[in-house]
């Protein structure tokens, strides 16, 4: 268990060291701004859509580790996806954080190592603030939200 956290601890470090698509859509179709208040969190996550098809996916913004590793991974998991596959991950990933129910983790892929942020409940709105954004962002809700 503990060599299992110790990977966990890793992928997470490793995101917040170097992450994955960080920057700006200067030709973004949709765009949102996301911030979580009680840790200072900001994030902007850009979009790019063809066809139904998440085409390009971006963020940048001031974050925790968990909360910039989590949007990085998110940027990889979503990138490629249909709007429907995203949705519905997103879906999951935020009932696995927030619902006390056990969940099917192997759908969740690498994301599985933010579930360790239930132990920690301040920091789960860290580990979805990013996908708040992307959703408002997907909605074309362009525009603020927060988490509180
Ligand atoms: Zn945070």
């Amino acid at each position: 268990m503990n060599n299992l956290r110790e990977l966990y601890q890793q992928v997470i470090l490793d995101h917040n060291k170097s992450p994955r698509n960080y920057g700006k859509i200067n030709n973004a179709d949709s765009f949102a701004h996301g911030s979580n208040p009680l840790c200072g969190d900001t994030i902007d996550v850009y979009l790019k859509i063809k066809n139904g098809i998440i085409e390009d996916l971006m963020f940048e913004g001031e974050g925790c580790a968990i909360c910039t590793s989590s949007a990085s991974m998110m940027t990889e998991a979503l990138k490629g996806k249909t709007e429907k596959e995203a949705e519905d991950l997103f879906t999951l990933f935020h009932s696995v954080l927030t619902e006390d129910e056990e969940k099917d983790l192997k759908s969740l892929g690498k994301l599985a190592v933010l579930t360790g942020v239930k132990d920690y409940p301040v920091r789960v709105k860290c580990a979805t603030l990013a996908w708040h954004t992307f959703h408002a962002a997907l909605k074309r809700l362009d525009g603020q939200i927060s988490t509180e």
